[in-house]
C-alpha cells in the first residue's frame, strides 16, 4: 500500500511553523494511552525541549507501568500546571479522548493524528490517515522541519510505530513507514529492544488474565469474541484496566474476520475493542457507539453490564459489517 493521499503541504508548513514559534507548549495524548500515544507525546515533547522550548506532557490517566522504560516518561503529568502559548494534541481522534487533560482548553491549537475518524477538533488539524502511527508523522516531519532527533526521541517515536503496527505487520504498512523507521534506527532507535519491550514481554499476571479471556472465547461463523470481567482481573492480579493485548493474539486465529473483546470496567462500563480483516470496517461500528479508530482496529467504552453490552454489540456488529 503506497497510494497514500498527498498531505496538504500548506497545512503541514503552517503546523510546523506554529510549533517553531511557540515557547511554552502543552502536549496532550489520549486516555488509556497505548504505545503510539506515549511514544508520540514523549518523542514530540523531548524534541521541542531540545529546541529550547518549555514543554509539559500530560496524559489524563498518567503513564502506565509498562511504558516507564521510555526516557522522558518520568516527566508526564496527569494535569497541566501553568499557562501555555500553545496546546498540541497527538493521536486523539476526538476531544473526549483527551479526557480531563483538555479541561479549560476550548480549541486546541494543533491536532496531529492518523485516525480516519478524527473529528478535526483543533485549530489546525494535521490528520494523515495513511500514516501507520502518529509517531510516523512526527518521525517523518520533525527532521524535515529541523527539529532534533536524539536517541531518546528516536526510541520514543520508533516505539509508537512498532506498537501501533504490531511489529510492522498490520495491513496499513507502507514502504514509507519502513523508511521512517529506518531513519529512526539511524538516529539511535533500538528496534529489537523496543520490539521486545513493546510487544513480547508480558507479566505473569497478564498471562493469567489471558487465561481467563481465552477460556471465555466464543465463535459464530467468522466472528469470535471473548470477555474479561472485573472478577477475572482481580483473580489474575492484573493491574491494568485494558485487555493486556489479548485481542491482538485473538486476531491471529485463522478463518476469523472480526474479533471483539469485552473488558469490564468499574462504574458499570465495558470497554469494547474490535479487530477486522480488510474486508470489514469496524470503525463504523465503534463510531455508532461513540468510539472510533481505524477500519481494522477500533474501540469504544459503553455503559451497561457485560451481558447486555455483549448482546447489543454482537448483533449491531453483524448488522453494520454484514459479517457471517
Ligand atoms: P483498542 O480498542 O485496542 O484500545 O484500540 C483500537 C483503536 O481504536 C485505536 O486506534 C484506538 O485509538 C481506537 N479507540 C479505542 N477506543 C476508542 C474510543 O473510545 N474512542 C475513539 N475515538 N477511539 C478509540
Ligand atoms: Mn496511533
Amino acid at each position: 500500500m503506497n497510494d497514500a493521499k498527498k498531505i496538504d503541504e500548506t497545512l503541514l508548513h503552517k503546523v510546523f511553523q506554529e510549533l517553531s514559534q511557540a515557547n511554552r507548549v502543552l502536549l496532550i495524548s489520549h486516555i488509556r494511552p497505548d504505545g503510539d500515544a506515549v511514544g508520540s507525546l514523549i518523542g514530540l515533547g523531548l524534541s521541542l525541549q531540545e529546541s529550547g522550548k518549555e514543554v509539559q506532557m500530560v496524559l489524563a490517566d498518567g503513564i502506565p507501568e509498562i511504558f516507564r522504560h521510555i526516557p522522558g516518561s518520568e516527566q508526564v503529568k496527569k494535569r497541566s500546571q501553568g499557562v501555555f502559548e500553545m496546546t498540541v494534541v497527538v493521536d486523539c481522534s476526538d476531544k473526549g479522548r483527551a479526557g480531563d487533560a483538555l479541561n479549560g482548553v476550548s480549541l486546541p491549537d494543533l491536532n496531529i493524528d492518523h485516525h480516519p475518524t478524527n473529528t478535526g477538533f483543533g485549530k489546525y488539524n494535521l490528520v494523515d490517515e495513511s500514516a501507520v502511527a502518529t509517531a510516523e508523522i512526527l518521525g517523518q516531519y520533525l527532521p524535515e522541519y529541523s527539529f532534533p532527533i536524539t536517541k531518546e526521541i528516536a526510541d520514543a517515536l520508533l516505539f509508537g510505530m512498532i506498537t501501533d503496527t504490531l511489529g510492522f505487520r498490520t495491513n496499513n504498512m507502507t514502504s514509507r513507514a519502513m523508511k521512517t523507521a529506518a531513519a529512526l534506527m539511524d538516529a539511535g532507535g533500538d528496534l529489537p529492544g523496543l520490539y521486545q519491550k513493546g510487544l513480547l514481554n508480558r507479566t505473569y499476571s497478564a498471562a493469567r488474565f489471558w487465561g481467563a479471556g481465552l477460556s471465555s472465547l466464543q465463535r459464530d461463523g467468522k466472528l469470535i469474541w471473548a470477555t474479561l470481567s472485573l472478577d477475572d482481573r482481580t483473580k489474575a492480579g492484573y493491574p491494568g484496566r485494558d485487555d493486556a493485548d489479548l485481542i491482538n493474539f485473538l486476531s491471529t486465529i485463522k478463518s476469523v474476520d472480526v474479533v471483539i473483546m469485552f473488558t469490564e470496567q468499574e462504574k458499570g462500563k465495558v470497554k469494547v475493542s474490535w479487530r477486522a480483516t480488510p474486508a470489514y470496517d469496524v470503525a463504523q461500528v465503534a463510531m455508532h457507539f461513540g468510539g472510533g479508530g481505524h477500519t481494522a482496529a477500533a474501540g469504544a467504552t459503553i455503559e451497561g453490564n457485560l451481558k447486555d453490552v455483549q448482546a447489543t454489540i454482537i448483533s449491531t456488529t453483524k448488522l453494520i459489517t454484514g459479517i457471517n
